[in-house]
């Protein structure tokens, strides 16, 4: 049989640890897997799909920053979670048809359930309002939180996310205003830190009352860990913090049963990325 392709599409793309994730999915079954990065120049994201999908045997491809929008208007068709999210982060190839679907906020519901985080009727606010919270609150309603408030520097973009949020599901979003005095603040069961902030070790601008009710403090970057915004939570007591590196390993591990439809055993990956850092 002949080897399957696939690849992850981004900018930069050097950084990517997908390669090394599939590698050991692939692994995992047997099966004979080439994935690769494909660098693709800021406006040139259909270029390089096509491009890439003229390849034989391409099975799919994982779409990164910045072209996750780009990939949305690419694909033939959408599932409801990639059209819910506004973004694409996986394509899947059946012949000539390729179906956008988006595993970011299944891969962050399942690494919290990994870390044995039960998502049923949690108060959460989620820090940003660019693509990764986009992609995530659906998954997040979906596994039953109960309310859900979204804060953002720029706050236009928080209030069009809680409204698009509450198209979905009546009244469970409100936007996050940190210079209202409010008791709602010190509610939190966990924060979703959805924001590129702690890759420059900077943090968000928002009241230390929001760590008053010990929540869990989940943050989407990984490198370095723990992160600024896990050891600010640590200071406030607050002691269950988790890293994004096990999103990154369970949403690879949804686009991977996507395409195979094999699910792979995540844990054993992580501890690789660990040890392997
Ligand atoms: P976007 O560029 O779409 O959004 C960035 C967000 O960060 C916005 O809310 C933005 O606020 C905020 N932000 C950036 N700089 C600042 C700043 N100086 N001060 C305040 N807010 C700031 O990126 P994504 O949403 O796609 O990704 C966000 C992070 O999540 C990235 O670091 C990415 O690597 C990570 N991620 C991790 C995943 C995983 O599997 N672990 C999966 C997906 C993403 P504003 O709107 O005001 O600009």
């Amino acid at each position: 049989a002949s080897q399957t392709m696939a690849c992850v599409f981004g900018n930069p793309i050097e950084q990517s640890k997908s390669p090394i994730i599939h590698a050991l999915f692939a692994e995992q079954f047997d099966i004979d897997l080439q994935y690769v990065k494909r660098f693709a120049e800021a406006d040139a994201f259909a270029f390089s799909a096509d491009e890439f999908f003229s390849l034989p045997n391409t099975i799919g491809a994982n779409v990164t920053m910045p072209f996750k929008h780009d990939a949305l208007k690419w694909v033939s068709s959408l599932s409801s979670q990639a059209k819910r999210a506004g973004a694409v982060n996986t394509i899947i190839r059946k012949g000539s048809i390729f179906e956008g679907d988006n595993t970011d906020g299944v891969g962050l519901v399942n690494d919290l359930k990994d870390h044995g985080v039960d998502l049923q009727g949690l108060n959460i606010l989620v820090v940003g309002a660019g693509g990764a919270a986009k992609g995530v609150l659906p998954a997040l309603i979906d596994a039953g939180t109960n309310q859900l408030s979204v804060y953002n520097r720029s706050a236009d973009k928080a209030i069009a996310l809680v409204n698009e949020t509450n198209h979905y599901k009546d009244n469970i979003a409100t936007v996050y205003d940190d210079a209202a005095y409010d008791e709602a603040k010190e509610g939190f069961d966990l924060i979703i830190n959805a924001t590129s902030l702690s890759l420059y070790g900077k943090l968000p601008q928002i009241s230390d009352l929001v760590f008053s009710n010990k929540p869990v403090v989940y943050d989407m970057v990984y490198q370095p860990s723990p992160t600024v915004f896990m050891q600010k939570a640590n200071s406030f007591g607050c002691t269950n913090n988790i890293d994004g590196l096990g999103m990154l390993v369970n949403q690879a591990a949804q686009s991977f049963y996507l395409w195979f439809g094999h699910y792979p055993e995540v844990g054993k990956v992580h501890q690789y990325l660990l040890a392997n850092k």
